[in-house]
């Protein structure tokens, strides 16, 4: 497998705690890898494992067949792929065929006007945001959500089979990303009414632990139960239990969370709980936990902690 995989040369933009790992897997995989970011210490992180690094996002792009972004929202990707006054468009520098894979979680509305953009100079484009996290990315495990054209998906297969272990493909270009965005808003409402049920248990008296082991196997079971439960010292390996450090960030669930509610306005539906959940999370960020795991949102439900 290694031999062959050196034959394709991949361009990979945004090393950061997604994109880093995800690249070093590539390596791993036997894929010839050119990174850049525009932060000295992420490209110096990823030298280190095998990753040759570019100095421009250009300068990586050169002589690719593939090129895959992981970078934090809509505006990174677009203003990357598409330009602006003085930044020249990257798709522009791609050689035709060059099959483009951006696995960022992003607004639908700007995939598929990259993805438009892309078609324009020649080039097939997959969107292909991930859910696994950052232990996902490490382990080589992420789900891939994936939108776009069939082939260009079977041409991407192998690359995103180096790094992950589940590929679903949603529909046309954009696809991914509304499914991707159905899937976190799901887990950002179960993670806020995991934590108020145990922090109603737990003022009524009970033991978060015994409540939350009787859940896990009972209908109110879910992910935030069993693997990333909210209360300190109920599960010894979730983020709740080292200080909610080292998890999904607060602030990148409440981005998801907004993607949501533009593509619900976009086209008029219902997000009631989403849209609740977008402003737990969003006075969270304001009590000052922004940056810690998602599932720090217990702590506007419960004062005992
Ligand atoms: P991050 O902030 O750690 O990394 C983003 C990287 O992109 C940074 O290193 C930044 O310097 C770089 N960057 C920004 N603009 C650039 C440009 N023009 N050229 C090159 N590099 C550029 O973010 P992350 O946690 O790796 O997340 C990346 C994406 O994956 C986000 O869209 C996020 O929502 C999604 N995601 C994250 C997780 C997670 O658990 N962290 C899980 C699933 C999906």
């Amino acid at each position: 497998m290694a031999q062959n995989n050196q034959t394709q040369r991949i361009a990979f933009l945004g090393l950061g705690n997604m994109g880093g790992p995800m690249a070093m897997n590539l390596v791993k995989a036997g894929y010839l890898v050119t990174a850049f970011d525009l932060s000295a210490s992420a490209l110096e992180k990823v030298r280190e494992y095998g990753v040759g690094t570019a100095t421009s996002a250009h300068q990586a792009v050169e002589g690719a067949d593939v090129v895959i972004s992981m970078l934090p929202a809509s505006r990174h990707v677009e203003l990357l792929y598409l330009g602006s006054g003085d930044e020249p468009s990257l798709l522009a520098a791609m050689r035709e065929g060059t099959l483009v894979i951006d696995c960022s979680t992003i607004a639908p509305a700007s995939a598929q006007k990259v993805a438009r953009a892309a078609e324009a100079h020649g080039l097939a484009m997959i969107d292909a945001p991930v859910s696994g996290g950052t232990a996902g990315a490490t382990a080589g495990t992420l789900t891939f959500i994936v939108g776009g054209n069939p082939a260009a998906l079977e041409r991407a297969r192998d690359v995103l089979n180096a790094m992950g272990k589940n590929i679903f493909h949603m529909g046309a270009a954009g696809a991914g990303q509304v499914a991707k965005l159905c899937n976190n808003m799901a887990l950002g409402v179960i993670m806020a009414v995991t934590g108020e049920a145990i922090a109603l248990g737990v003022a009524h008296g009970l033991d978060p632990k015994a409540l939350s082991l009787m859940m896990a196997v009972s209908t109110g079971r879910s992910w935030a139960t069993e693997v990333c439960n909210p209360w300190p010292g109920v599960l010894e390996n979730a983020p709740a239990s080292r200080g909610y450090s080292g998890g999904f960030g607060n602030d990148l669930m409440l981005k998801d969370l907004g993607l949501a509610a533009e593509a619900a306005m976009a086209i008029g539906s219902p997000i009631p709980l989403g849209e609740l959940a977008r402003n737990l999370y969003a006075m969270n960020r304001h009590a000052g936990r922004g940056e810690l795991d998602f599932s720090s949102v217990v702590k506007l439900l419960a004062n005992s902690q």
